[in-house]
């Protein structure tokens, strides 16, 4: 699918959010820029969210809950070595019925879950390719 704008961008992120279950793990894959954060701006606020979405880069994750639905996004892109994800509780994020978006997930080299979807957005100058495929 072609992205034209960020706003194409935030409305696929609405439609994607009609499609996700409890406990779903989406791997977000894409270079600095892509729009993974956009579309992940985008599912929450299909999802009932009306706050802001801040980029979760320099904690890792963060957290919201919507309609009582819980949702992580982290972003593993400052992640130094994968071990600091056994430290910050990672299974118990995925082991429970939270909904989890996880950009830059190749940082934690091996230790997680195959996702229940995977996300891969490649950039067109202004355009972005959207590819979404269940592994
Ligand atoms: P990432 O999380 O992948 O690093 P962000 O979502 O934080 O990327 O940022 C994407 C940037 O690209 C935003 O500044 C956004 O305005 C811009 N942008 C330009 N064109 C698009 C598009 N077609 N889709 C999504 N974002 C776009
Ligand atoms: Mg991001």
């Amino acid at each position: 699918m072609i992205i034209k704008d960020e706003r194409g961008m935030l409305e696929a992120g609405r439609q994607l959010a009609k499609q996700l279950k409890s406990g779903m793990l989406v791997y977000l894959e894409g270079d600095l820029g892509a729009g993974k954060t956009t579309l992940v701006r985008g599912v929450l606020n299909g999802l009932g969210h009306a706050g802001a979405v801040k980029s979760p880069t320099y904690n890792l994750v963060e957290p919201y809950t919507i309609k009582d639905q819980a949702v992580f996004h982290f972003d593993l892109y400052r992640l130094v070595e994968a071990e600091e994800l056994e430290y910050m509780g990672l299974r118990d994020y995925l082991n429970n019925q939270a909904i989890c978006f996880i950009e830059w997930p190749e940082k934690a080299g091996g230790l997680l879950p195959e996702p229940d979807l995977l996300i891969k957005i490649n950039i067109y100058g202004s355009q972005r390719e959207l590819l979404i495929s269940k592994p």
